[in-house]
Parts: structure tokens; C-alpha cells; sequence
């Protein structure tokens, strides 16, 4: 390693810029070629064969089984060695916490999830983090010096200074929740807490459908409705760090109390809950529909999924409660597309699981309300990353880290 470093530069920090230069080059861009790299890292090719050779000997890189024939000889194709680090992300939400083991290209190694109910309390809910997350290093014998670390999505406040976690959605009483010194202390890896909306953001936007784009929003609909807007290719975040909080546009000013304290917000009509909600009311209001005998119980034991089968067998309330939802949905999306002319709009969260019950009427009330300019340069589609965005961008820090410092680690 140190003949490496001398050959590139001459003080430490410029040395480590090169090489970190160089392996970003070919994280993102792999598999590429030398010659290549030296054109777009603005480096000599000496400068990259010493680099690379190093960076291949520690089993960072390697070659691509192709090789580029691009006018004349063939080159080596060099790509990152994705499986040379893991990282771990976690996803803590109100009810459920989702472990997953990635390694450096964002492939799943393991994955799962655990459900716990709020009375455990905080120390129960800590307990079941530390034990999860061991858990999971568990499954990698031999291979534990591969982690780099953990990064945490976690639903509510997230402490920037010290990682902790001041309000954990609905269960406020709780206070403040240490997940990042508790992680540290019994794990012992470095950890990353970040809310659960940006790291969702920061999924889509390395794994996603937000790959390569610059200018995108991503909502996200289960219990309550979050999102991120990413400007330029970063996630703005506005002067105290709320940006995003698309559930709270007012989309009726005669609607429901909002848990914000406002009236009519989007959130109140379109959450996962807010949706049963109105189903059951319809049901107590006596409209004819299959949807409680599909459930096969009590109007509590309708769920979202007993909702989506009845618009499956065309039930025509939970159809009329489908393109409600849509229509309220579209009516944000326009402000949003109006506001911010973005390229992309992301849906995430739970409320994918509806399909086109759902896009079809939001793409309507878009054609028809949105400015033109604006609407014809934005698609809107589901998120493909399956429930697991929040827990796959967690762990990009630790990645970018380690991108950033490739031959320090
Ligand atoms: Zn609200």
C-alpha cells in the first residue's frame, strides 16, 4: 500500500484524492477502461495504471470478464468488486423494524423484518435493534471485519449532532431514542441515523428509479404521507429541515382535523388508515358493498389489502374509495409539478400496492389541471425498490464514506 501512495502524489491528502478520484470514476461508471478514466478524472494514464493496480491487489476492483474493443486493441474493463465491504441498513418504523445486509452495489445479501408493538417501551424497542442488527452480522461468520458500518432510517426527528432519535412517530411519549449511540456502544460499528424520508430519497436516487436523475420528488404513502424533493441531484432539505412534508398541503378546506392541527390536509385523505377509515364509515352509513364480506368479520378486521381485493372483484366503493384517493393524490402532485417543474415524481410506501387503481385517476386530474410545459416533461411511476428504500439509502453514507477513502479503510 505505501508504494501505491508514493506513486501518485506527493502529500498524503492529494494522494488519497487521486486514488479516491480514480475509484469513484469506476464505482459509478464500471466497468470502464483505464484510458477512459484518465480522459474523465483529468488524470495522467501512468497516474491511473499505478492506482488501479493497487486498488486491484487490495480487491477493491477487478476486471470485467468482457474487455473494451473500442478502436484497436482490447483494453481491461475495471469494475468495483462489490462484495469486497457489507453494509447494513435498517428501517425503524413505528411498528416494524427491516434489516438488511447490502454489499457495495446495493445487492441484498439478507433481509428481515420484525414487528413489535409500542408497549415494549423504549429500552424493549433498543433491545430488539441491537438484537437484530447482531443478528444479522451473525449470518456472516468469518466475514465480520467486512462491515462497515450501519445506517438507520428512522421514522420522526433524527438528532443531526448525535444520532438520536427525538420523536419516533407515535410514540412520542418515548422522548428521546439514543439508536445511534446504543447501535455503536453494543454493536460496535460506526452508525448513520438519518430521517426515514431522506433516506428513502437517497434509495431511490442510487438504486431507484432516481438513478441519473437530477430534479425529482419521491412521496411516500402508508401511515402518514413524507416525501424529498431533490434539486440539482441533492436533497433539499429547507432552512430547518421539514422540505418534503407533502402530507400536509391542504387539499380541502372543509375536510378532517389533521394530526398538524390544520384542516383538510392531504394526509388526512389519503394515508393507509385515513383510507379504511372512510371505508368503514361508508359501511356504517349503510352504502351496499362486498368489501365486509371479503374481510369475513367485523368492520375491524378490514384492511387495506381486503380494500384492494374488493377493487379487484369491482366493488364499486372500494373502486369510488380508490379513485378518491387518486383524485386527492393528483390535486397534490399538480401543486407540486406546478411548484417545482420536476422530471420525476416517485411513489413509494404502502399505497403502491393499489397499482393503477391509483395512478390512473392521479395521471388524470394531471393532465387535466397541471400547466402544460411542466406536465409534459414529468413522469410519475412507482417506486420498484419494494418497502426497502428507506433501509437501501441508509446505508449509502457508509458507502460514500468509503468511496471517498477507498484505500484508508
Ligand atoms: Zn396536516
Amino acid at each position: 500500500m505505501a508504494k501505491i501512495i508514493r506513486a501518485v502524489g506527493h502529500s498524503p491528502i492529494s494522494r488519497q484524492y487521486t486514488a479516491s478520484a480514480i475509484f469513484a470514476n469506476i464505482f459509478h461508471n464500471g466497468p470502464i477502461t483505464q484510458r477512459e478514466i484518465s480522459r474523465t478524472a483529468g488524470l495522467s494514464f501512468a497516474t491511473v495504471t499505478s492506482v488501479v493496480s493497487g486498488l486491484e491487489k487490495k480487491g477493491i476492483i477487478r476486471r470485467s470478464d468482457e474487455s473494451s474493443t473500442n478502436g484497436g486493441r482490447p483494453a481491461a474493463l475495471y469494475k468495483c468488486n462489490s462484495t469486497y465491504r457489507y453494509v447494513m441498513g435498517i428501517e425503524a418504523r413505528k411498528d416494524e423494524l427491516l434489516f438488511i445486509v447490502s454489499d457495495l452495489g446495493g445487492d441484498v445479501l439478507s433481509q428481515k423484518r420484525t414487528a413489535f408493538d409500542k408497549k415494549i417501551g423504549k429500552d424493549g424497542f433498543l433491545t430488539l435493534l441491537v438484537q437484530g442488527a447482531k443478528e444479522q452480522i451473525d449470518l456472516f461468520k468469518g466475514k465480520e471485519a467486512k462491515f462497515l458500518g450501519i445506517g438507520v432510517g428512522a421514522a420522526g426527528l433524527v438528532n443531526p449532532n448525535d444520532g438520536s432519535v427525538a420523536i419516533l412517530t407515535h410514540l412520542s411519549n418515548w422522548g428521546s431514542v439514543p439508536v445511534k449511540q446504543i447501535l455503536e456502544e453494543e454493536v460496535g460499528l460506526k452508525v448513520f441515523v438519518h430521517n426515514l424520508a431522506a433516506a428513502a430519497v437517497l434509495g431511490e436516487s442510487w438504486y431507484g428509479l432516481g438513478r441519473g436523475r437530477q430534479n425529482f420528488l419521491y412521496l411516500s404513502v402508508t401511515d402518514g404521507v413524507g416525501g424529498g424533493i431533490v434539486i440539482n441531484g441533492r436533497l433539499y432539505t429547507g432552512a430547518s429541515g421539514t422540505a418534503g412534508e407533502f402530507g400536509h398541503i391542504t387539499v380541502d378546506d372543509h375536510g378532517p382535523v389533521c394530526t398538524c392541527g390544520n384542516i383538510g390536509c392531504l394526509e388526512t385523505f389519503i394515508s393507509i388508515p385515513a383510507i379504511i377509515e372512510s371505508a368503514r364509515k361508508s359501511l356504517v352509513d349503510g352504502v351496499s358493498s362486498a368489501i365486509q364480506e371479503i374481510a369475513g368479520g367485523p368492520l375491524s378486521t378490514i384492511t387495506f389489502t381486503t380494500l384492494i381485493e374488493a377493487a379487484k372483484r369491482e366493488d364499486k366503493l372500494a373502486y369510488k374509495l380508490f379513485t378518491d384517493v387518486g383524485r386527492y393524490l393528483g390535486e397534490g402532485v399538480v401543486s407540486l409539478v406546478n411548484l417545482l417543474n420536476p422530471e420525476l415524481i416517485i411513489i413509494g410506501g404502502d399505497l403502491v400496492r393499489a397499482g393503477s387503481l391509483i395512478l390512473d385517476p392521479v395521471k388524470d386530474v394531471l393532465k387535466r389541471q397541471a400547466l402544460e410545459v411542466a406536465r409534459k416533461s414529468v413522469e410519475i411511476d412507482f417506486s420498484e425498490l419494494g418497502g426497502s428504500a428507506s433501509a437501501l439509502g441508509s446505508l449509502v453514507p457508509l458507502i460514500e464514506e468509503f468511496v471517498a477513502s477507498p484505500l484508508l479503510d
